[in-house]
This record gives C-alpha cells, sequence and structure tokens, in this order.
C-alpha cells in the first residue's frame, strides 16, 4: 500500500497543468468540448500528447490503458495503420473540393446495405447535426411541431434537444441551458427511458418524432429492457409520429447494423455519427426513400453542409467499417466488455452499485442496485466514482472523467489490458470510504 502511494505522488503532470492554465485563458474553461474538463472529478485535466491502440500518452509522457476512445469513434484503436493508411493516401488527393466525389458515395453504400432501414443517406459534419436535421425533416414530414426525447438521452447540442425531464413525466421541457428559448424547449416533450406509460402520456396528436437512443449511453450505460423499444416504435405510429433512433453511440458498435440490428427493429430514421468517421468529423442521417427524398435538393427540407461528406473522413470512416467485417469482430469486443462487466461486477460485489453493459459499453454505477431510467442515475454517488477515477488515473487508466459516460472498449483492448484494469479497479475501491 505505501508503495502504491508513493508511486502515485511521483506521477508528473507538470506540462499538462502548464497547458491547462494556457487553455483556460483562451478558451472557455480550456476546453472545446465541457467534459473533457474534468469538472465531473474534480483536478486538474491531463492532456494528451498521442495515442496508439488501447494506449493514451499524456504530454508528460505517462501512458494509459484508454477506455474512451474520443467517447466511441475509436472502435479499432487509436492510429490504426489501415485507417491512417486510408488518410494519407486520400489526403495526397486534396482535402475538400464543395463537389461530390465516389468515396461518399461508397460509404453511403455501405451504410444502406448494411441498415435494413435506411434506403438514402445524408452525411452530415456530427452528429449534433445528424439528430437536428432529422427532427427537421420528420417535422416536415408528418407536418407537426412537437417531439418527444427521453430523460438522461442525449443526442447533441441543438436548442431543442438540450432538455431533459422535470419531475412529472409529461412535464413540458425546461431547457437546460441559458440561451435555449422557453419557446422552442416547450416544443419538447420528456418520457422516462424504460417506462411506456410515460410515453403514452408524452405523445400527442401535435407529435412529429420520438428520439430515442436504442441503448442509453449518456445517463452511464441504460440497456433497454424487453420490449420497450418495439412498445416506443409502436405508440409513436399510433399516434402518428415518426420514430428517430439515435444509433451515434450505438451504431457500428454493438453490430454492423447497429442496435436495431441487434434487435430486429426499424425506427423511421436512424442517426449515425462517431464510429462512422472513424475518429474524424462526420455524421449521418438516413432512412426510407419516400422520406429521405423530402431532403433538399430532392425535397423542400433544407440542409446543407461546406464539408459534409468530407474525403478525409468518409475515407478513414470506410475503412473502420471494412476493418470491423473481419469473421467474429463483434464477438470478439463483446466478449472483452463482458470481460470487463464481469471484473467489475466481481470487485464492486461487498458495496452497493451495479454494473452495466451493453456490447462494448460498460458502465460500474456506485449507489442503486440498477439503472432503469435517468432518476435513478441521479442516485448513483458521484463523489465515489471521483474517488475512483482518480485512483485508476494513477494506476494508468484512462477512465471516462463522469460516472455518465460509458466505457468505450476498442478491439485493440487485449485481455491482458480488462483484467490489469479489474485488478486496479480493485485497489481503487478498498481505498475508497465504506466496504472493501
Ligand atoms: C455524441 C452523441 C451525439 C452528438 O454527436 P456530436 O458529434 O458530438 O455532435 C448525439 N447522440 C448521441 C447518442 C451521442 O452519443
Amino acid at each position: 500500500m505505501k508503495t502504491e502511494k508513493a508511486a502515485k505522488r511521483t506521477i508528473d503532470t507538470s506540462n499538462s497543468e502548464r497547458l491547462f492554465k494556457r487553455a483556460s485563458a483562451c478558451m472557455p474553461g480550456g476546453v472545446n468540448s465541457p467534459v473533457r474538463s474534468w469538472r465531473g472529478v474534480g483536478g486538474s485535466p491531463r492532456l494528451v500528447a498521442s495515442a496508439r491502440g488501447a494506449r493514451i500518452t499524456d504530454v508528460d509522457d505517462n501512458e494509459y490503458v484508454d477506455y474512451i476512445g474520443s467517447w466511441g469513434p475509436m472502435l479499432l484503436g487509436h492510429a490504426h495503420p489501415v485507417v491512417i493508411e486510408a488518410i494519407r493516401r486520400v489526403s495526397a488527393a486534396g482535402v475538400s473540393f464543395g463537389a461530390s466525389t465516389e468515396l461518399e458515395i461508397e460509404l453511403a453504400e455501405q451504410v444502406c446495405g448494411r441498415f435494413e432501414s435506411i434506403d438514402k443517406l445524408r452525411l452530415v459534419t456530427s452528429g449534433t447535426e445528424a439528430t437536428m436535421s432529422a427532427i427537421r425533416l420528420a417535422r416536415a414530414a408528418t407536418g407537426r411541431d412537437e417531439i418527444v426525447k427521453f430523460a438522461g438521452c442525449y443526442h447533441g447540442h441543438s436548442d431543442g434537444l438540450l432538455v431533459r425531464a422535470g419531475s412529472g413525466a409529461t412535464t413540458l421541457g425546461v431547457p437546460d441551458s441559458p440561451g435555449v428559448p422557453v419557446a422552442i424547449g416547450s416544443l419538447t416533450r420528456i418520457a422516462d427511458f424504460n417506462d411506456l406509460t410515460s410515453l403514452r402520456a408524452a405523445c400527442g396528436s401535435q407529435t412529429a418524432a420520438v428520439i430515442v437512443e436504442p441503448v442509453a449511453g449518456n445517463m452511464g450505460v441504460v440497456p433497454p429492457e424487453p420490449g420497450f423499444l418495439k412498445g416506443v416504435i409502436e405508440i409513436a405510429h399510433e399516434c402518428g409520429a415518426l420514430v428517430i433512433f439515435d444509433e451515434v453511440i450505438s451504431g457500428f458498435r454493438l453490430g454492423p447494423a447497429g442496435y436495431q440490428g441487434v434487435a430486429g427493429l426499424r425506427p423511421d430514421l436512424t442517426c449515425l455519427g462517431k464510429i462512422i468517421g472513424g475518429g474524424l468529423p462526420v455524421g449521418a442521417y438516413g432512412g426510407r426513400a419516400a422520406l429521405m427524398d423530402q431532403v433538399a435538393p430532392a425535397g423542400g427540407v433544407y440542409q446543407a453542409g461546406t464539408l459534409a461528406g468530407n474525403p478525409l473522413a468518409v475515407a478513414a470512416g470506410l475503412a473502420t467499417l471494412e476493418a470491423a467485417d473481419a469473421p467474429g469482430f463483434y464477438q470478439r469486443l463483446d466478449g472483452l466488455g463482458a470481460r470487463l462487466a464481469d471484473g467489475f461486477a466481481r470487485v464492486l460485489a461487498p458495496r452497493s452499485g451495479c454494473v452495466q453493459r451493453a456490447g462494448s459499453l460498460v458502465t460500474l454505477f456506485f449507489g442503486p442496485a440498477q439503472v432503469r431510467n435517468y432518476d435513478d442515475a441521479l442516485l448513483t454517488d458521484t463523489e465515489a466514482y471521483a474517488g475512483f477515477f482518480r485512483s485508476l488515473l494513477s494506476e494508468g487508466i484512462w477512465a471516462p472523467p463522469s460516472q455518465f459516460e460509458a466505457w468505450f472498449v476498442s478491439a485493440a483492448h487485449t485481455e491482458e489490458d480488462i483484467d490489469r484494469t479489474i485488478d486496479a479497479a480493485q485497489r481503487a475501491l478498498r481505498q475508497l470510504p465504506g466496504p472493501s
């Protein structure tokens, strides 16, 4: 124990601290996306110098086993040779043209070929843009203005989606962020994940779309209960609304056709992002031809993008999808996820809490015996998580800096990486106050 503590003190973080001070003077909160600031766990964030495979190295030359994977895109691990080579090859021919290329057609064909629910696809530049555009299309197609989302599901930061639940299931949406007009927030109604009764109450004759993460990944991992997603589709369709599956995380991670492929479900529209760009900025939305042909210039629903279908991003995405086609790819990846989740469950057992998993997505929750929805997630002990995070960091494990984010296992992780992580987790749990 003493040697461990001594080892901890010798970790040099001076370059990270110096750079974060510099960043804080010129960027809000010192970051370009809030979770990177480590506010959820405290302390000064470490900045990254490089990453390869399942390893990430900070600017003080400390190496870690990475479980963030850029929040999902790095399905193959960092700097995978086929992805880097694709980017190198394509970039030599020019990086952006503002005109169509064959590569983007190929990516669209690859996605349409995998997803039964997608006949046609529009590429955009982020997940935020994908969900925002899919909602515009759903509103146009139904002639209705309201949308329903589930509390704790994240769909990017566009105005109408930055809304979660008040306490009542049918509460009109109250914006989470200053700057979101109340008038826009009020068009968003909130239901509870895994609760069809709350969805029935939230849907009505003005509902254009119900949007859902089929496996919730942004309140920690919360899998859908049996029948939940089927019920979502039925209830939405009964009231004349479309169903949008936001598979920005789950697409190409839980299977080649996302979670809808695993569950055998067909949403009206699907949003993709993260993995589809292999670590470069891409998003996409797609669905049946009759719907997608309402998007400009085929139809009147306007949506455009200077860098949409960017050659580098498309090449990185294609290389990633192709690598994931290898026989047994998802089996092995899910096996690693299961190994991590089972190990966490074993070492967590003396305490209250639970480990939830979908494929290679894992969350260890401190507190509740089960997390079915956002209200459950809010009961977790975030202080305990912060202590856990800090101990892991000192042992060279780069965990999500928030109780409410998933751990992302990549194909570059090994069983040894996972076992080392579980051992570190056991020691980290012993150092926390409470039962060990
Ligand atoms: C990350 C995420 C988004 C937003 O994607 P960005 O590329 O960050 O804009 C949307 N939906 C889900 C489910 C996500 O996890």
